[in-house]
């Protein structure tokens, strides 16, 4: 008879499933001792896991669930991860996964153990949670300004003084016109003289006298 321990080929078969690698059941290929189950090499394995053992440990009988440390496809703690992961290894793996069950419930000599998906699972499954723009902030909700997008400050205006740069003596001069001081232009635009004495507002145009 067959050896019915449930081992792996842990390092060639293994994939990473959240922080946690995970692999599945393949079948010993030693003969089982006289009455026994294990094959001679088997019988001397250990039946409890750590993530240091997994390779060299009997996934439980073909005819058992794996052990609890297990991280094979089908157990337990395999459950578990793709439910906080909220998602399963790759396609391929997980056909190759269930083609290696299914050799190891043909290859058992008595009922064998069969994967059991948790019902919770079947419809979450692959559905991650989607990330959405943050909801209007609570002072915006229900009001106006929901509404309306925020206007973009282009342009303010500045709260500093208009400069005065000092003017060219040549192009604009102090002159009296009906006995007010003004200041006209070299071409003859004639300003209002301002109460600091420099020219204020445009008043009109006069003719130049051509030289
Ligand atoms: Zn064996």
């Amino acid at each position: 008879m067959a050896c019915q321990a449930r081992v792996t080929d842990w390092e060639n078969t293994r994939i990473k499933l959240g922080s946690s690698w995970v692999s599945f059941g393949r079948l010993c290929e030693g003969k089982a001792r006289k009455d026994e189950n294990l094959c001679e090499k088997c019988s001397y394995r250990v039946s409890k896991g750590c993530p240091f053992t997994q390779s060299r440990m009997i996934h439980g009988l073909l005819t058992e669930e794996p052990p609890k440390d297990s991280l094979i496809y089908g157990s337990k703690a395999y459950w578990k991860l793709a439910e906080e992961e909220g998602c399963e290894p790759d396609s391929e793996w997980l056909e190759a996964a269930k083609e290696a069950q299914a050799r190891a419930e043909r290859a058992c000599v008595s009922k064998a153990w069969s994967v059991q998906r948790p019902a919770s699972m079947s419809k979450e499954m692959g559905r991650k949670k989607k990330v959405v723009d943050p909801p209007a902030s609570a002072s915006d909700k229900g009001t106006i300004l929901q509404t309306f997008p925020k206007i973009r400050t282009i342009y303010e205006e500045s709260d500093k003084a208009p400069e005065k740069l000092p003017l060219d003596k040549c192009s604009i001069r102090k002159e009296v016109r009906g006995g007010r001081e003004v200041w006209v232009s070299a071409v003859g635009h004639v300003f209002d003289c301002d109460s600091t004495g420099q020219p204020g507002e445009f008043i009109c145009r006069e003719e130049v006298p051509s030289k």
